[in-house]
């Protein structure tokens, strides 16, 4: 490869309204506050990324991303971008955390090297363009409407819905109850507590919600609490799967070799991109662990990404990329489209995915150059 080098890296805020208000057990999200980064090569290429922040996850803000992304993004200008390993390396000796503003650096990085290469993103990453499905969420809320909820969700065509709980054991029974009852059998069900109950609780209501059919739960209880997490999975009849207690490779050792977990849940937003979310899948795989690909707040350009790595890796039979929907309006070129609960790829290089420059024009951001 002749002398290539980052030319310049752009940092923006991207706001979008929601539709409606979002609940779940850690707050309530009512805007789409992400990060969007370009990285510019010197062979006139460039890679596009999106961080969306979670901050009762991840501990990141909008403008904790932003700044995050100027500091790191300020290491790559002038480097070799194709050279990922090197320069996730550099990016995550740099800074500890802020596992958001390094996934939309490192988007943009994957984006860039597809681009190169020619090839869509899957097959950059020894994949096929995998059809497959995703579910749809439904926010804390009354059951009735939750199940109203639900009833237009299996009428959209989805297969699987996933539902947050975690308030307490007599909310959180009948929410699940009502939605049965209104879908009936043959739909997935899938909850997530995101850590709202104690371990005690959690049994019990893992118990009581058993005879509703419940595919998985997600993090049922404290992500600091390995022990118990691992406590409720042996007595649990739902399988259990860890969220918030897994960011990255190491977390997925940690948690696989107490058996502490049925699945993984793989976020970009918390891995810190693609780079570790691939060693997340080969953990995954060494334990006999099957993963899900789930989302923060991404528009279609991070969920692009996201779903390209599903495609990629036979391991990730589960995804949740579903955060889109509730955005109001559609700020994405290209990427992935959704047919019912289906998601289809493009085949153009790169994860195929940019925001539309009248969008991008009208951002604020920050230029790095050498
Ligand atoms: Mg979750």
């Amino acid at each position: 490869m002749e002398d290539v080098f980052v030319t310049k890296v752009e940092i923006y805020k991207l706001d979008i309204a929601k539709k409606q208000p979002f609940r779940f057990s850690l707050g309530l999200l009512e805007q789409t506050e992400n990060i969007l980064v370009r990285v510019y090569c010197s062979d006139g290429l460039y890679g596009t990324g999106e961080g969306a922040p979670l901050w009762q996850i991840t501990g990141e803000t909008q403008a904790i991303a932003f700044e995050a992304a100027k500091v790191l993004g300020r290491l790559l200008v002038g480097k070799n971008p194709y050279a990922i390993e090197a320069r996730i390396g550099e990016i995550n000796g740099f800074m500890t955390h802020n596992t958001t503003a390094k996934s939309a650096l490192d988007m943009a990085l994957y984006d860039l090297l597809a681009k190169r290469a020619g090839l869509p993103l899957y097959a950059l990453l020894g994949g096929e363009n995998r059809p497959f499905y995703t579910d749809e969420t439904i926010g804390i809320d009354e059951p009735q409407s939750m199940a109203q909820e639900a009833m237009g969700m299996v009428d959209r065509g989805f297969p699987a819905i996933k539902v947050k709980l975690g308030t307490n054991r007599v909310d959180d029974v009948a929410r699940i109850r009502a939605i049965r009852e209104a879908i009936g059998e043959g739909v997935l069900l899938r909850i997530d507590a995101n850590q709202g109950w104690d371990p005690v609780t959690a049994e019990r209501i893992l118990q009581e919600l058993a005879q509703y059919d419940i595919q998985y739960c997600e993090e049922p209880v404290a992500h600091w609490n390995r022990a118990a997490l691992r406590r409720v999975r042996e007595k649990s009849p739902i399988p259990i799967m860890a969220d918030e207690s897994i960011f990255d490779h190491h977390d997925a050792y940690r948690l696989a070799s107490i058996g502490a977990c049925d699945y993984f849940n793989i976020k970009l937003a918390k891995s810190g991109g693609i780079h570790n979310a691939l060693k997340i899948s080969a953990v995954a795989e060494g334990a006999g662990i099957q993963c899900m690909i789930g989302c923060m707040t991404e528009t279609r350009l991070g969920l692009s990404a996201a779903a390209h790595l599903v495609s990629a890796r036979p391991n990730i039979v589960f995804a949740d990329l579903d955060s889109a929907f509730n955005q109001t309006v559609d700020v994405v070129a290209g990427g992935i489209t959704y047919e019912g609960g289906r998601v289809i790829l493009t085949g153009t290089p790169g994860h195929g995915a940019d925001i539309k420059p009248e969008v991008l024009s009208a951002l604020e951001g920050s230029v790095l150059t050498q």
